[in-house]
């Protein structure tokens, strides 16, 4: 059922609409923030990070009227709550008009089906071209691509935009089959993601392609996630899979679903960080039984102290890859320590400390020059600084 008492305001329109967007992630683990800053004066301006430090998104639904009924989202079809649009012309003029005071650096343009996939895609399209051609806006844009629009649609934007996305939403069909009774895994998102892969492959977008899933509303392990992002990885070339832990929404068939908690999002981000960035393979994650990543330490410690027989590394001969895997080292630091002991051994841990290493973390695991400085407790540090997940947008 569709309410709709009066004609909303474009002001009421960006609330609403921004404020749905939400759900589509695209930088940001919840658990982060940045030493306080307040980004996010509003739902629809989203902080993220850019090559060039943080950006404001401008981060919006084209509608929220829609046809697909999935199980946990706010805007499924068969939820009571106001459904509008903005057209084209209007959200262009809106995001430029944001841009051009200064109060958003970019823009995330996302849908709901409103008729169809193409046709929701054309709205979405038309709202790009305007920016860019009529409104002469140079600056990024995260382009949403709708499961099921036409592929010729989707060739057209790639010229117009940085990034192109497609959420996959689950890790397998049976997962997805909990989450949604309208989307189709094969047919439908994994054929868009390999169709969004072969354009990125042919035409290379700058900011390339990723994809979402929802996390804790499946019964789904970190196993099943992280499993599957793997092969996304090697596969697609995806430059990145956010996670979006699940929220439970009133009136959805999902609503007495417990949240999935922020640090399973986070140790989730640090997991695929280790993949990505620090050659770790799936079968090393360090799962629980249960199949989940231990939540009281981050992957990479609880790796390395499940494997004893690694370390102590010694600093002066250890190269990049055996450095990465030391807790407090990450891949700035272990570079640097490289750099600097093509010159001179490094003798202390005040010139450990002076590459960027956390010591306190590492120490543990080190020796230098065939010193050990343990300290006499681990430190077993909930929260690691050491992988940092503010990453490029
Ligand atoms: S298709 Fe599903 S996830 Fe997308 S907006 Fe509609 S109900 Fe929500």
């Amino acid at each position: 059922m569709i309410y709709l008492l009066k004609k909303p305001g474009t002001w009421e329109k960006l609330k609403i609409l921004g404020s749905t967007a939400r759900f589509d992630v695209c930088g940001v683990p919840s658990l982060i923030k940045y030493k306080g800053k307040k980004f996010q004066r509003f739902k629809f301006i989203y902080p993220a990070v850019g090559k060039r430090g943080f950006v404001r998104l401008f981060k919006v639904l084209q509608t929220n009227f829609c046809e697909g009924n999935c199980y946990y989202c706010a805007n499924r079809k068969d939820r009571n709550f106001i459904r509008i649009n903005f057209s084209p012309e209007e959200l262009a003029r809106l995001f430029i008009n944001y841009y051009r005071r200064g109060l958003v650096d970019g823009l995330f343009l996302s849908s709901a089906i409103y008729g169809s996939p193409t046709r929701s895609q054309e709205e979405t399209f038309k709202t790009i071209w305007l920016v860019r051609k009529k409104y002469g806006y140079r600056g990024y844009i995260h382009y949403k691509v709708l499961p099921g629009s036409d592929e010729a649609l989707i060739e057209k934007c790639t010229d117009l935009v940085d990034r192109l996305s497609i959420n996959l939403e689950a890790p397998s069909p049976n997962y997805l089959e909990k989450l949604s009774p309208t989307k189709n895994f094969s047919d439908e998102l994994l054929s868009g993601l390999i169709k969004i892969s072969r354009i990125n492959r042919e035409r290379p977008l700058r900011a390339g392609i990723t994809t979402q899933l929802v996390v804790g509303a499946a019964g789904e392990s970190d196993k099943d996630i992280i499993g599957f992002s793997y092969s996304l990885y090697r596969k697609y070339n995806l430059w990145r899979v956010y996670y979006s832990g699940f929220m439970p929404i009133e009136d959805t068939p999902l609503e007495d679903v417990p949240p999935c908690p922020p640090l399973r999002e986070f140790r989730l981000y640090q997991a695929d960080f280790l993949l990505r960035g620090y050659g770790f393979k799936v079968e090393e994650m360090p799962f629980e039984k249960n199949g989940n990543l231990p939540r009281d330490k981050d992957p990479k410690l609880a790796w390395a102290l499940s494997h004893p027989e690694k370390f102590p590394v010694e600093i002066n001969k250890a190269d990049y890859w055996e450095l990465l895997r030391v807790p407090g080292i990450g891949r700035i630091s272990a570079k640097r320590i490289v750099k600097m002991r093509r010159e001179n051994k490094i003798t202390s841990l005040e010139e450990l400390r002076g590459t960027g290493a956390v010591v306190k973390r590492a120490r543990n695991f080190i020796t230098i020059n065939g010193k050990f400085y343990p300290l006499e407790k681990r430190d077993n540090n909930t929260r690691s600084s050491q992988l940092f997940l503010w990453e490029e947008i």
